[in-house]
């Protein structure tokens, strides 16, 4: 059994939501009564910040581990302006992110991370490198340059035989925490 979850932020999460959810969230019941599973699917932003917690998705990422265990693989679709923490890079096997911004592979980014997870599925498991590149912040959009290039290149070094998944996340500066800035994985 698959079970998929889909959360969204918008600004700075409030802690009492932040705090509900920590506890008994519909989510979180679901999840452990939906156990066991073969594989869990998430669409995530990437850079959710309570007013008590920087890193939201590594927040969620690792309450879901606890409850799950390390032998069900997580599979993750998020934004390109996720700001991607050592946290969510522990709890999720697999971490995908947009390659467009404006963002139109969104669907495309979510197959893909789906595709991944089904690969997971099969007993597929290994740890990938990860590198902090420093990408500019000014020029994001993924239609012009560097951001064109940059992405260009990302979907041909995930050609590679020996790679599993390419992606690069400028994340989002204005969510002014420790772990802004580029993550690549
Ligand atoms: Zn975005």
């Amino acid at each position: 059994m698959l079970l998929g979850l889909e959360i969204l932020a918008d600004g700075a999460t409030v802690r009492v939501v932040m705090e509900a959810a920590r506890r008994k969230s519909p989510a979180q019941c679901c999840l452990v009564a939906s156990l066991p599973l073969d594989g869990i699917f998430l669409d995530l932003h990437g850079a959710m910040v309570a007013e008590h917690v920087d890193d939201g998705e590594g927040e969620l990422l690792s309450r879901i581990r606890r409850a799950i265990g390390y032998d069900v693989p997580i599979s993750v679709c998020l934004d390109l302006h996720g700001n991607i923490t050592e946290q969510s890079m522990t709890d999720a096997d697999m971490l995908v992110g947009y390659r467009t911004y404006p963002h139109i592979d969104m669907a495309v980014t979510g197959r893909r991370a789906a595709e991944l997870l089904d690969r997971l599925r099969r007993a597929f498991r290994q740890g990938l490198p990860t590198d902090r590149l420093s990408h500019p912040h000014l020029w994001q959009c993924t239609m012009v340059e560097p951001a064109k290039s940059i992405y260009a290149l990302v979907g041909a070094l995930e050609e590679k035989p020996d790679m599993v998944s390419m992606s690069s996340f400028f994340g989002f500066p204005a969510a002014y925490i420790a772990a802004c800035g580029a993550m690549s994985r």
